[in-house]
């Protein structure tokens, strides 16, 4: 059982008062797909907007504080998060049907979900959001993509609360979209998407959701601790490629490997640490580096500190 730490005690004597859910040294590895890493301070579950918005204008702005969606790209590093972990819980999952075949997604909606709810509407567009296991927030900040199609595509407007708590409406022209990439500041907060789909035929959107799950479960180690694709594409160049050409296919550190089946997964084969995860991964990037003078950027979100020497385990 955690204890709460010093550290966290004082960051939440320093919180507001609010209705949602605030927990002291909260486990990570327990809401990330690595199943690694160390703690937060502080995780909060807002009750809603205004409950997001009071507590990002009145917690000092000297504590960091990072937004969680499912942990499908992140990798939270052994010493854990000091600061407050944002997460939205049941309150921001709502998805529901607009006038000219517009969805409203809550952002901490399954992106499966969102998929699903279009599909059983007889809407097409959002099939590629079937394969990727994110929620609507993680998919706005990483320009979540698939099979030619990225979330810029669908994309109407977005909701987003910045660190003094305001409410801001984004159109996607705003967005500042790029590769697996938006340039809305780290620290603001998405609470909801508005998507553009189109009429279509449900045998049709049902049949391709069909084959985009068989394709994944062929060429992606989707049943593993992994955090998907690790490096971004460079320009004109796929990262597995790059990284098979090294020969860092299967490579491991400690109980962290580059996936045999796909090489742009890193996969934690039971009871690696995230210095283990992310070792190897640079291990990979330092040989694509020295062989091709080409430098992987990577495309999983790391957060947290490094264990200290006189922390690890002996
Ligand atoms: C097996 C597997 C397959 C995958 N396949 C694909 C794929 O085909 N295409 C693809 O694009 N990705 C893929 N991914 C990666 C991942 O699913 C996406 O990047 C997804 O969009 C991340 O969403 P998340 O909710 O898990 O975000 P997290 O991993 O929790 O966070 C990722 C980033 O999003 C930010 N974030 C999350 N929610 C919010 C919010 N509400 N407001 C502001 N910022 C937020 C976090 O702060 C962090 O910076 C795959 C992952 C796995 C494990």
């Amino acid at each position: 059982m955690n204890q709460p730490s010093i550290r966290s005690i004082s960051i939440c004597e320093r919180l507001p008062e609010v209705r949602g859910r605030i927990r002291e040294n909260a486990r990570l590895d327990k809401v990330t797909w690595f199943q690694v890493g160390g703690p937060a301070d502080v995780l909060f579950k807002p009750d809603d907007e205004d409950d997001l918005s009071q507590f990002l204008r009145e917690t000092p702005a000297d504590i960091p504080v990072f937004t969680l969606g499912v942990g499908s790209n992140l990798l939270v590093r052994d010493g854990g998060y000091r600061g407050v972990v944002i997460r939205l819980g049941r309150n921001f999952t709502n998805v529901e049907l607009l006038e000219n075949h517009r969805v409203r997604a809550g952002a901490g909606a399954l992106d499966l979900f969102v998929a699903r709810f279009a599909a059983e509407n007889c809407l097409t567009g959002a099939e590629f959001l079937s394969g990727i296991p994110g929620s609507i927030g993680g998919a706005l900040r990483m320009n979540a993509g698939a099979y030619g199609t990225e979330l810029q595509d669908i994309l109407v407007s977005a909701v987003a609360f910045d660190r003094d708590g305001r409410r801001h409406e984004l159109s996607c022209e705003n967005m500042g979209f790029s590769y697996r990439h938006c340039s809305i500041p780290d620290d603001w907060i998405f609470t909801e998407a508005t998507l553009q789909l189109r009429e279509g035929d449900a045998a049709e959107i049902r049949g391709q959701m069909e084959q985009i799950a068989k394709s994944r479960e062929d060429s992606q180690p989707i049943k593993s601790r992994t955090g998907g694709s690790t490096f971004a594409n460079p320009q004109g160049a796929k990262a597995w490629e790059l990284i098979d050409a090294v020969g860092a296919r299967g490579l491991r550190v400690g109980n962290a490997q580059i996936s045999e089946m796909h090489c742009n997964f890193l996969i934690n084969t039971g009871g690696a640490t995230a210095a283990d995860i992310e070792a190897v991964g640079e291990e990979a990037r330092r040989r694509v580096f020295e062989k091709f003078d080409r430098l992987l950027r990577w495309e999983i979100v790391r957060i947290g500190e490094h264990l200290k020497d006189n922390e690890k385990a002996e």
